[in-house]
């Protein structure tokens, strides 16, 4: 442990405290930020937040994409248009970070938890169609739990640490289900999966800026989708639904500010700029951390097979609980931040009456992955 101490603190190049993810502001971060001081339009409008959403969509080669005010908006107003509603049953893995199951709960509806696959850490396409041949069927085109009773109207599945789930198999089942897809792509920001941006395969992907991850916008998120529809519905619904017009306040639906701020969007222009770069570093990093775990006959987490990952988070897998633990406390306790995989969001206080299918890869990796430092190094 020692070893992966001092290893850590040359791959960084300090003996200070080394934090689990930090940003990198080398590009035209200040400039955009005064530019758009100067200008006044720090707020709701603004050329920064179309010039992202322009770019955004050109990048991950969605047709269209709507910035948000952080990523757990983009997935409320991604459910909501892909029309769940109170009392329905979304489909998601327990493996992932709370975000995705607020929104779900946002709308009154209900996590139904599926098992991850081991190599992708992301849902299971085998354990999604047993979980619907096995508790389902097709009544009036709906997906119908037989459990339950009630609708199954969507499934998300997440890309965790920027490892892609196989997404392009999942997507073929919800087709065969009739159920809507919509991806959290919250941490895949650059990672494709058999050539294809992630979080373009659902009718609905969303993104997160938050601080800590591979680009931010201090707070943000944004929804990509290829419908037209859909993208001028999801603008609407995240601006107050105001019916344009030059000096009226009408509003034609009960909706939310979840704009991004231009201010914010400046900050992310400038960070789109680099995006290639901090991607490139990350690859490398992670063959840095593979060569050096291999000498220790520790398992360092790769990039699954038919995928490219952006590494956003870098992960090492341990035998057992016991020595996953041991490696936390000597860690941090030694100024070099590492963390555990999230706790199984069916084994949360809110979520622990949800209906759950087999999850023994959620708990055998719930028990064994730990993050160690990632950021950018430049
Ligand atoms: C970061 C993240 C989100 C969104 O988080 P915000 O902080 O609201 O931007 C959603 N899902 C996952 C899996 C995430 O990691």
């Amino acid at each position: 442990m020692q070893k992966v101490v001092e290893y850590i603190q040359k791959i960084y190049n300090t003996t200070e405290f080394i934090p689990l993810h930090e940003p990198r502001f080398i590009g035209n971060e200040k400039a955009y930020l005064n530019q758009c001081i100067d200008s006044t339009f720090v707020s709701s409008v603004g050329q920064y937040v179309d010039t992202l959403e322009q770019e955004f969509a050109k990048y991950t080669g969605s047709k269209y994409a709507v910035a948000t005010v952080n990523g757990t908006s983009a997935l409320h107003i991604s459910l909501l248009l892909a029309e769940v509603k109170q009392d329905d049953e979304v489909i998601t893995q327990p493996l992932t970070f709370i975000a995705t199951c607020n929104a779900i709960s946002y709308i009154g509806a209900k996590p139904v938890f599926v098992d991850v696959d081991l190599d992708t850490m992301g849902l299971s396409p085998k354990s999604l169609k047993n979980f619907l041949e096995n508790n389902c069927k097709l009544i009036n085109q709906q997906c119908i739990n037989k459990t339950t009773n009630k609708v199954i109207r969507a499934c998300v599945p997440m890309h965790t640490f920027g490892h892609p789930c196989k997404i392009a198999e999942i997507k073929e089942i919800c087709d065969n289900w009739n159920i809507a897809l919509v991806e959290d792509a919250a941490e895949s920001l650059g990672s494709y999966y058999k050539g294809r941006h992630t979080g373009t395969f659902g009718k609905l992907g969303a993104f997160s800026f938050n601080g800590n991850k591979i680009i931010t916008s201090g707070g943000g998120g944004i929804i990509v989708t290829d419908d037209e529809v859909l993208a001028r519905k999801a603008k609407h619904l995240t601006t107050t639904a105001k019916v344009p017009h030059l000096y009226e306040y009408v509003h034609d639906e009960i909706a939310y500010n979840y704009r991004m701020p231009n201010i914010n969007a400046a900050l992310l222009v400038a960070q789109m700029e680099n995006l290639e770069k901090f991607l490139q570093s990350k690859r490398e990093l992670a063959d840095i951390y593979k060569d050096f775990f291999a000498t220790l006959q520790m398992k360092f987490v790769m990039e699954p097979i038919e995928s490219c990952s952006n590494y956003w988070l870098q992960a090492i897998l341990f035998d057992n609980l016991e020595q996953r633990n041991q490696f936390l406390e000597y860690t941090n306790k030694n100024g070099v931040m590492t963390r555990p995989i999230w706790k199984l969001m069916n084994e949360l206080e809110m979520f622990k009456y949800c209906q759950t299918e087999n999850l023994e890869n959620a708990k055998y990796l719930e028990d064994r992955i730990v993050n160690i430092p990632s950021s950018v190094r430049i």
